[in-house]
């Protein structure tokens, strides 16, 4: 069985009549509970819950300090190239976006491996636009190789592999892998996902699995909050995080909840995740998925995601950067989306301890 009878058994679903009956004691009930379900997790996610959001922080928070402690794991993007062959509305690095396309050689990968590692950082994102003539499996295991000498964890964001694939780069030290669905509504997702290989919905959805099967360790999920109605979209987003929690018990998943920011192409959102709304989510991630890591990354202002700690989340990227070669200077690219909090790593690692959080870099290592 695939997470898609989840995403078929939802299309039947009065969502209306449901927030319509909904009331505040069920809401209530449902931050208490122990164990939530699905209906309890629908519950945190509705407008009424708003009324509730001190409490479900209270919870939050001491269930969070409970399973991981007072922590925050740091991360790094690097963008290896933003070539890419499909055509994702929302996306800079779209095909017919005209814009500085870049494409790193593999002693440009070592230049960028050597300034990132100089910022303390061990632990890397490894980031491609999906272009798989030009950055097929064999390049990103040679970029691997190389990272894996300057960071002890390696994970990587790039077009949807076969279990096999994965298994190669797992086999080499590759510890993870980031793939958000986008958008879980099939009908907006073809719609937004115009041409290549990413316009097939079911290749996608199944990614998260065929990696888990491959036995990576740890697999992040998510949607892309401004596609899709919110509600439904953080639902979705929760329960295919439950369901391969369920399944693969020997992976980790953790949840991020990227929002639309500002891209070349110029997309316009229909669905805008307010702060508060943001907030509700990750209080209602966290009570639903205690075990789950839930990310933030720089596409949210520093004030943003530093209110954020002591509410759930565990991981935030630092001292980011969306365009290929920026960390090493090399001739600029153009990004693939602007970063919201600018702060240095070391910037980034003050604000974590004066929330009285202590900041870990070097959660995992793989030996191989
Ligand atoms: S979202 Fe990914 S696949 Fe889509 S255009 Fe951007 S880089 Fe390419």
């Amino acid at each position: 069985m695939s997470f898609y009878k989840e995403v078929e058994k939802f299309k039947d679903f009065d969502m209306e009549k449901y927030m319509d009956e909904l009331t505040h004691e069920e809401i209530k009930r449902s931050i208490k509970k122990d164990k939530l379900t699905k209906f309890d997790f629908l519950n945190l996610l509705s407008p009424k819950a708003k009324d509730h959001l001190e409490e479900m922080a209270k919870e939050a928070q001491r269930r969070s300090v409970q399973q991981f402690g007072k922590i925050i794991s740091l991360y790094i993007p690097m963008y290896i190239s933003n070539y890419c062959t499909n055509e994702c509305t929302y996306c800079g690095f779209n095909k017919n976006n005209k814009i500085d396309r870049k494409h790193l050689k593999l002693n440009e990968i070592q230049a960028e491996a050597i300034e990132i590692a100089k910022t303390g950082i061990r632990h890397i994102l490894l980031l491609t636009g999906e272009a798989e003539g030009l950055v097929g499996v064999d390049y990103i295991e040679d970029a691997v190789k190389i990272l894996k000498k300057h960071f002890d964890s390696v994970v990587v964001e790039i077009y949807p592999l076969e279990t096999e694939e994965y298994r190669r780069l797992g086999n080499i030290g590759v510890d993870g892998l980031t793939i958000y669905q986008e958008v879980y509504d099939e009908k907006i997702y073809k719609s937004v996902h115009l041409g290549g290989k990413k316009s097939d919905y079911m290749w996608r959805l199944e990614t998260p699995e065929r990696g888990a099967k491959a036995g990576l360790r740890s697999i992040n999920i998510g949607t892309l909050f401004g596609l899709g109605d919110l509600v439904e979209e953080a639902y979705l987003s929760g329960l295919h995080a439950e369901y391969l929690t369920d399944k693969y018990l020997n992976s980790e998943f953790s949840i991020s909840l990227p929002r639309i920011n500002e891209a070349e192409g110029g997309y316009k959102s229909k669905y805008i995740l307010d702060d508060a709304s943001f907030v509700q989510f990750v209080l209602a991630y966290r009570l639903f998925l205690p075990k789950a890591g839930i990310n933030i990354s720089t596409r949210e202002v520093a004030e943003f995601r530093d209110n954020l700690i002591g509410l759930g989340v565990t991981k935030f990227s630092a001292g980011s950067k969306t365009n290929v070669g920026a960390y090493s200077d090399m001739e600029k690219s153009t990004p693939q989306f602007e970063i919201s909090d600018n702060r240095s790593v070391e910037e980034t690692e003050s604000a974590i301890r004066e929330r009285g959080y202590q900041v870990v870099h070097k959660d995992w290592e793989l030996i191989v």
